[in-house]
């Protein structure tokens, strides 16, 4: 086995007091949070994965974000997690601020706060039982588990194709090793689940006509020790989802937790996110997306990177249009980073024959208004689960998968193009994020999100 492999739990043998069909060898390609959902639920039910990972580095890059946790997340965690820390910081109230920072409206509504690394670490945990500072503060490494799968966790392994030969499917990849050399290598399974994020190269080579498209806005966003904040602010943002709205422009700012996923009050985090108009084409768009070493980047700065004539532009950008609040935040914001907002979803999800199947930001790439984009993720692998156990047929995870990412895609476009590019009443902002926030399971699905699936 090569070096950056990490083997954690070789003991799945099948029981042989009752025996049971053997289970199908999954592959998986990709490591963030769609990756390790599935992981994480294959293991439990006894699937042997083996995970590929292009980043070489065996934990991937804090991304310093909020998240949303949608109901999808939270039933994953409650489901499948067996750290026992909690994924998420509690926020009691929406609030919208005016211009000069007065709340000009506010509704009760729970809503649950996470960020990318907690979910991470804890998805870690749970997979390959990787220890971490995010298990302190009432966490604990999970137990081993005679029933769990095998699992296998390769970072530095790029996936370049996949071939069908006939009941399984050939996976080639490119293995960086520690000294930097390189060797070409494929791995045979019987299923490969294609969770390669919104550029996945897996949908290019089955849906080669689908492109990620950019839909004329970035997002800035960065986090700030929530007692570095002034009192004013803190007033608005603790525990609270706060909004303010204005043409062009969308901020929302929520607190969630601190460093290896404190929940403390004090040493939490307040998380900003801020939409902001760049035509495509425009010097403005060319300057933020220019990093501080002069290179041109096509979707994210990450965070540090930002240059400094991007940062002057950007914070003369909140001095003359946030509430002071938000402004603040901004400003006091040290590692701040920037996104691109795009548009992409897979006309399906299921390819060679059943044996591939894209899910998370692989099959559709959401607009950050939905919230619903780690969910999905968990939803996905939620009901993959169900489908290989016999508990849901083939056409049900079809169904289920599909009507969800089409029809939040769409939703998405359409609340994302109305706040950014037309001049709405608050009511109509806030009506658009309440429906946003329908559960999934309350959703109705209209019937073109059924359109061209064929035989399910
Ligand atoms: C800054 C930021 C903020 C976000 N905010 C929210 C939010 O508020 N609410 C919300 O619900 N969601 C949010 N999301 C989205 C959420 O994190 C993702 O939707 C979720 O992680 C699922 O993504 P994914 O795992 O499908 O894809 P990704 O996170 O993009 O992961 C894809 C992985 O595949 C790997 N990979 C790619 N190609 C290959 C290859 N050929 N071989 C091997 N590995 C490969 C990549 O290195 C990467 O690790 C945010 C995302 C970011 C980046």
């Amino acid at each position: 086995m090569a070096a950056n492999d990490h083997t954690t739990n070789g003991n799945a043998q099948p029981n042989e007091a009752t025996p049971s069909p053997p289970k199908l060898k999954i592959l998986i390609v990709g490591g963030s949070l769609a990756g390790l959902f599935a992981g994480v639920a294959l293991k439990h039910h006894g699937y042997p994965t083996t995970l590929l990972e292009r980043t070489p580095q065996n934990l991937l890059h804090n991304q310093g974000a909020g998240i949303v946790a949608g109901g999808d997340t939270l039933a994953f965690f409650a489901r499948y997690d067996r750290t026992g820390k909690p994924v998420a910081v509690p926020s009691y109230k929406r609030i919208y601020l005016d211009r000069a920072g007065e709340v000009v409206h506010e509704e009760v509504n729970r809503q649950n706060m996470t960020s990318w690394d907690l979910c991470y670490y804890l998805l870690r945990a749970n997979y390959d039982r990787v220890a971490s500072a995010y298990l302190d503060d009432g966490g604990r490494l999970p137990e081993v588990r005679e029933s769990d799968g095998e699992v296998t966790y390769c970072s530095g392994c790029t996936v370049t194709d996949v071939e069908d030969l006939g009941s399984q499917v050939l996976v080639h990849f490119t293995r960086l090793h520690p000294d930097g050399s390189e060797t070409k290598e494929s791995i045979e399974a019987d299923l490969v689940i294609a969770a390669d994020g919104p550029s996945s190269s897996i949908r290019a080579k089955f849906a080669p006509r689908v492109q990620r498209r950019y839909a004329g806005y970035c997002v800035i966003r960065g986090t700030v020790p929530e007692l570095t904040a002034t009192r004013a602010a803190r007033e608005v943002f603790a525990e609270r989802f706060c909004f303010f709205h204005a043409p062009g422009i969308q901020n929302l700012t929520y607190t969630i937790a601190g460093e290896h996923g404190t929940t403390q009050p004090g040493k939490r985090l307040l998380n900003f996110v801020w939409y902001a108009n760049f035509a495509e084409g425009s010097a403005e768009l060319e300057t933020l997306m220019t990093d501080k070493h002069g290179r041109h980047r096509h979707i994210t700065i990450p965070p540090g990177e930002m240059s400094e004539e991007a940062w002057a532009m950007v914070m003369r950008m909140g001095h003359e249009r946030l509430p002071p609040q938000m402004a603040e935040m901004a400003a006091k914001s040290t590692e701040p980073f920037v996104q691109c907002i795009t548009d992409v979803i897979a006309p399906k999800n299921l390819y060679m024959g059943d044996k591939v199947v894209l899910i998370g930001d692989a099959l559709a790439g959401f607009r950050p208004h939905t919230v619903a984009s780690t969910s999905q993720a968990a939803f996905n692998a939620m009901v993959l689960v169900e489908w290989l156990e016999g508990s849901a047929g083939r056409g049900d995870f079809v169904r289920q998968t599909m009507q969800f990412a089409r029809a939040v895609q769409d939703m998405g476009v359409r609340m994302g193009d109305r706040s950014q590019f037309e001049e709405l009443g608050i009511g109509e902002y806030i009506a658009d994020r309440n429906f946003a926030s329908i559960r999934r399971e309350e959703r109705e699905y209209p019937e073109w999100t059924l359109e061209g699936l064929g035989g399910i």
